[in-house]
């Protein structure tokens, strides 16, 4: 069951958010009945890679679209030339409703929210055990944007050859999320087929500071896509260097993955904690009795009261707790 805590259509433009559903569509242009669907595959200096059925075409942003963004993973209707030709460049006349919308802002004090990927249903936050350090409030961070944007998420935690995972895991048990646990040797023999498993049928936003293994990992994923060429043919170079997220195909076509750049922070400006409790279904009815914007860390809260009840575990609401005071903490703490 999906649950989006805001309507995914809205744009990357900070603007009031409007109540789910009552954001008026624009009517359908008759002169565009003929263009092509497409997904957009990166971005590369303002030019968008769009994958139309089998091939990739250079596209831009049409002048109707106004400051309306296309971004990774999003449906759009393109028209013009659509041959994938050198140096041709056909135009985005339209970007479908977005089924979700993964957002951060560059830091908590940034006004302006960037869509990352639109219409995944699944983050993968990737940590490395040792070397570099897991980052606990980074995984936190990204949880919430998870759970705000409505995404379901994974985590993947690697090098577990230099470090136990028990710990970690026992952190998020209360989350109730899954994982999956690999070492180096995962990575290096092609072995990330229980990762696959997770990614079926799926579009998988992958996140990760740099130095956790998350392109090594990437790469594995697709790799018989590299080895026919499907990748130079996606991006028309041999390596992706932009600063744009990349829509992979897994092998069969079943499901994407989508790599996005390092993160070192996740600015979560945007995070509203009413949508963040959308993900905490035990825990969501006891709010009802709490204070109108309740912070959910208040003395008026009365979630204390609920859990006091027995009608959710301690640990899920110390957990939603310690997500939500994410906002209010630097990441370094
Ligand atoms: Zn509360």
């Amino acid at each position: 069951m999906r649950r989006y805590g805001k309507n995914p259509d809205e744009d990357d433009i900070r603007v009031r958010p409007n109540p789910k559903g009552n954001r008026p569509r624009t009517s359908i242009r008759p002169k565009h009945e003929d263009a092509a669907e497409g997904m957009v595959l990166t971005v590369d200096r303002g030019r968008l890679h769009v994958l139309i059925d089998d091939r990739t075409i250079i596209a831009m942003k049409a002048r109707e679209l106004g400051r309306k963004s296309a971004v990774v993973g999003d449906r759009v209707a393109v028209v013009g030339d659509l041959t994938g030709a050198k140096d041709t460049l056909a135009r985005i006349v339209r970007v479908e409703k977005r089924d979700s919308v993964l957002r951060r802002t560059a830091d908590d004090d940034d006004p302006y929210e960037r869509v990352v990927v639109a219409n995944a249903d699944q983050l993968a936050i990737v940590t490395a055990l040792a070397d570099p350090e897991p980052r606990p409030r980074l995984i936190d961070r990204c949880l919430v944007a998870a759970y705000d944007a409505g995404l379901e998420p994974l985590l993947v935690l690697t090098k577990s050859d230099l470090s136990p995972a028990d710990t970690l895991l026992e952190t998020y048990a209360p989350l109730g999320i899954s994982y999956v646990v690999t070492n180096r040797d995962d990575f290096l023999t092609g072995g990330v087929d229980q990762i696959r498993e997770r990614l079926k049928g799926r579009m998988t936003a992958f996140v990760g500071h740099s130095g956790v293994g998350k392109t090594t990992l990437v790469n594995a994923l697709v790799e018989r896509q590299r080895a026919t060429g499907g990748v130079n043919a996606v991006t028309g170079r041999g390596r992706h260097t932009t600063t744009s997220a990349l829509a992979l195909p897994l092998p069969g076509d079943d499901g994407w993955v989508i790599d996005t750049p390092g993160v070192r922070s996740f600015g979560l400006h945007h995070i509203d904690p009413s949508r963040v409790i959308h993900s905490f279904p035990d825990l969501e009815p006891g709010a009802e009795g709490c204070p109108r914007a309740c912070s959910h860390n208040e003395p008026d809260c009365a979630l204390d009261a609920w859990v006091a009840d027995g009608h959710a575990e301690p640990a899920r609401l110390f957990s939603l707790r310690r997500l939500l005071a994410t906002r209010e903490r630097k990441e370094g703490d």
